[in-house]
């Protein structure tokens, strides 16, 4: 069965570029009745931090990038990558090697001054322990094969081969008998079953180090994809100079929904045809690998925002009230929730996020007398307080307060004035909203109520 796994290094935010290789592990076990696994590579004590962890869970729960059973922590199991690294040197394929950090140090100087690759030269491959000074220190290196190549039959970068010469044996267990990031992966993605290492194409190289190690111990390997880097719009990695935030601030600065943010990462990169909306299930349905592009995706805030917007109109309204709610500075009674809730028609329709909602809901809960900004206050000059006062006297004077015989009432209020409808729907507007845009007018009206919306125009009049 298929196992696959996102194994992020709690250094810093859930990234944009990290969700997207979570969703496409999730997406490709889920596709084959498999498993996701979630592994938090927390070896770096000096560089991980709760707080990261924090919050690459939380993105990731909220993206709906459920893994199966508990998280892994990798550094929970530096005994366990120990004891292989132990089992390499019983079984001939590492060795202790004691050279010195000067010793290396003139090693490096001597390849430079010779314009040679930096490379470990193998000076205790051949070696026996015996040779060394009592209790000198030592770490334990891979035996890595000399001669030929390894080839990496790559699902999405193709075939890709590096020759063994070009590897040198790296140090799999430190001299304070802590394991390297390289010899950790292997054995953890070993132990947990991993079928399908998919990952940043920046851990390509890594492949190369990592197979050897599967291959001393005998292991069945894994398959690999690489899947490319996302790109800012100007066609450089992607960087905080790009906008590039973690996930985090997507959901609270942004005011993005999961879904959109999840259907974008899944088009960056993969494709079905021309499908742009592709929800989870159908994703799951059609995902593969092959659909995986070769070059880097360009990442594009805009995209994002139209798709975004495409999913909060088709969000109910009962939920979408809850999330901009949750977005306002003050805390809602049950009748303004219930009155948010009846807004969302005329507030959605144009909104590309969340923030442009809860802004548009604003008029609905502001006292009186409103506190006008200086756009509104312009269009309450002059003649346009006699169309208020007019306006005032028939909206008074309608029979009943739906929108049909609302418009009715400031219609026959400009045919009578010889004006266009907008003069007199802007003067309204500014006393009803305070604001120079607003959700249409005649949905204002009906949503603030006969009482609420006579008295805002009164307020104007004086
Ligand atoms: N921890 C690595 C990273 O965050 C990923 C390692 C892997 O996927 O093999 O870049």
């Amino acid at each position: 069965a298929v196992v696959t796994r996102f194994a992020p290094s709690p250094t810093g935010y859930l990234h944009i570029g990290g969700a997207r290789t979570a969703l496409f592990n999730l997406l490709f076990a889920r596709h084959h009745g498999g498993k996701f696994l979630l592994r938090i590579e927390d070896t770096d004590r000096a560089r991980s931090t709760e707080s990261a962890i924090a919050a690459i869970l939380d993105g990731m729960r909220w993206l709906g990038l459920d893994w199966d059973g508990d998280e892994v922590y990798q550094f929970s199991r530096a005994a366990r990558h120990a004891e292989v690294a132990q089992e390499m040197l019983a079984n001939g394929h590492a060795y202790k090697c004691f050279a010195t950090a000067e010793e290396l140090e003139a090693m490096r100087a001597e390849q430079r001054a010779n314009k040679q690759p930096l490379r470990y030269d193998g000076r205790w491959r051949d070696r026996d322990a015996s040779e060394a000074p009592e209790s000198a220190p030592f770490v334990v290196r891979l035996k890595a094969p000399r001669q030929g190549s390894v080839t990496i039959q790559d699902q999405v970068q193709g075939a890709v081969t590096v020759n063994n010469s070009e590897l040198d044996d790296m140090v799999l267990l430190r001299s304070d008998g802590t394991p390297t990031y390289m010899l950790a992966v292997v054995v953890d993605d070993h132990d947990m079953g991993v079928t399908h290492v998919i990952r940043g194409d920046d851990h390509l190289n890594n492949a190369f180090r990592q197979l050897p190690i599967y291959r001393a111990m005998g292991w069945e390997e894994p398959t690999y994809a690489h899947i490319p880097l996302i790109h800012g719009a100007d066609g450089a990695k992607l960087s905080k100079r790009h906008g590039a935030l973690g996930v985090d601030a997507y959901r609270d600065e942004l005011g993005l929904l999961p879904e959109a943010v999840s259907n974008y990462l899944l088009r960056l990169g993969w494709g079905h045809g021309d499908d742009e909306i592709i929800s989870r299930e159908q994703a799951v349905e059609w995902f593969d690998l092959a659909g995986v592009g070769k070059s880097p995706s360009r990442f594009d805030l805009k995209k994002l925002e139209n798709l975004n917007g495409h999913y909060i109109r088709s969000t109910d309204d009962s939920r979408l009230a809850e999330l901009v709610a949750k977005r306002l500075p003050f805390q809602l009674s049950e009748a303004q929730s219930t009155l948010l809730e009846a807004a969302m028609p005329s507030l959605k329709p144009r909104a590309a996020n969340l923030n442009e909602i809860a802004d548009g809901a604003m008029f609905l809960f502001r006292t009186r007398p409103l506190d006008m900004d200086e756009g509104a206050r312009a269009l309450l000059e002059g003649d346009a307080l006699a169309l208020l006062a007019a306006v005032h006297t028939a909206l008074d004077a309608a029979g009943s307060w739906d929108t049909e015989a609302l418009e009715a009432a400031v219609r026959t209020v400009a045919d009578d004035a010889g004006v266009k409808l907008g003069a007199v729907a802007q003067p309204l507007r500014a006393a009803l909203v305070g604001r120079r845009t607003s959700p249409g007018i005649f949905d204002v009206l009906a949503l603030l109520g006969r009482e609420e919306s006579l008295a805002r125009i009164a307020d104007q009049m004086t």
